[in-house]
């Protein structure tokens, strides 16, 4: 029986995993893949006091942090369903794919999100190579380039707004007939000259030379006309999708999936706590997922002290 146990290996597991094994408690962790969206990728150059490293590397600093202390870290392991303690005191119990059941004094979960993709030809073949996903993170990368952002969501807007102070050009493209962000967002976005903005319009296909994007291919929904738009980089801006699909029903979710979290990471479920992309906490990076963890492992931690002692 673990006093905590955390279901997620990203950024804000790890953080969790760590801050309570530093209290001295029995501590597990349960991921899927242990790493998370990290490993997906390529620069990353915001994680304050590193100023530039690389996915798989800023993972293997994660692990050898979690394996310092006496962490039980069960990876490959994919929760498939949350049982919660029926009253203060008792076990959660997290019910695994292969069968197995885990049962702890309090859980921390911390799956993480899928950027949701286009799925078209080019995408993957040419992800990180021009196909982005988070403009916090990469938008740098295209100073004085062209890009377009797909998706003309908040999102969208708000990455075309941003990427529109660094880089030459940036095309949005929409695929309703009309732009879904807030109007002060595109009032916003009308007003910067270096922005076109394409409605009812789907992209296709990503371009590319073999080794980065060179265009895309977009059809005109109305004229159904192909059109190729050349730029360097792809902004897919089509949603951030929570890995939380097997918690529906058991914990307070948004209808986006979210967990609903408070300040202090605490759920629906008393002594259930949650951190990173999966929750509410807003903007998704790596920094705020392990701080997150951080805080849902100190929490934890308050919430079994004042447990009734057996
Ligand atoms: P994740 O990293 O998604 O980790 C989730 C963990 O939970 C994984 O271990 C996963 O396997 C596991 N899991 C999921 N479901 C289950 C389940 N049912 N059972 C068990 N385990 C499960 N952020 C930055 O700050 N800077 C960047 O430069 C940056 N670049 C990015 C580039 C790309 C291509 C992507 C995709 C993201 C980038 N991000 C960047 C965002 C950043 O990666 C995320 O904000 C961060 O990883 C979130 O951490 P997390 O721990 O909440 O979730």
């Amino acid at each position: 029986v673990f006093d905590v146990l955390v279901v997620g290996g990203g950024p804000a597991g790890a953080a969790a995993a760590v801050y309570a094994a530093r209290k001295g408690i029995v501590t597990g962790l349960a991921a899927e893949r242990f790493g998370g969206q990290v490993l997906d990728t390529m620069a990353i150059e915001n994680f304050i006091s590193v100023p530039h490293t690389e996915g798989p590397k800023l993972v293997s600093g994660l692990e050898r942090h979690v394996k310092d202390y006496d962490v039980d870290v069960m990876n490959l392991q994919k929760a498939a369903r949350l049982i919660p303690a029926g009253a203060a005191g008792d076990l959660n119990e997290i019910v695994l794919e292969n069968g197995a059941s885990l049962r702890a004094k309090t859980l921390i979960l911390a799956p993480g999100a899928r950027w949701r993709q286009m799925g078209v030809p080019g995408e993957e073949q040419y992800r990180n190579a021009g196909v982005a996903y988070c403009p916090h993170c990469d938008g740098p990368l295209f100073k004085g380039k062209r890009v377009a952002v797909i998706g003309g969501g908040n999102s969208g807007v708000e990455a075309a707004i941003d990427l529109a102070g660094i880089v030459a050009h940036v095309t949005l493209i929409e695929f309703d007939s009309q732009l879904r962000a807030d109007a002060v967002l595109q009032r916003k976005l009308a007003s910067l000259d270096n922005v076109t903005i394409i409605t009812s319009a789907l992209t296709t296909e990503v371009l590319g030379d073999g080794a980065k994007v060179s265009g895309l291919v977009y059809r005109d929904r109305a004229t159904e006309g192909l059109h190729t738009v050349e730029l360097e980089g792809i902004f897919v801006q089509i949603g951030l999708v929570p890995n939380t699909e097997w918690l529906e029903g058991a914990i307070a979710l948004t209808p986006r999936g979210e967990i609903e979290v408070d300040g202090h990471g605490a759920t629906s479920i008393p002594g259930v706590f949650a951190a990173g992309d999966a929750t509410t906490t807003p903007f998704k990076q790596i920094v705020i997922a392990a701080g997150d963890g951080a805080k849902a492992a100190l929490s934890a931690f308050d919430y079994l002290i004042r447990l009734p002692t057996e």
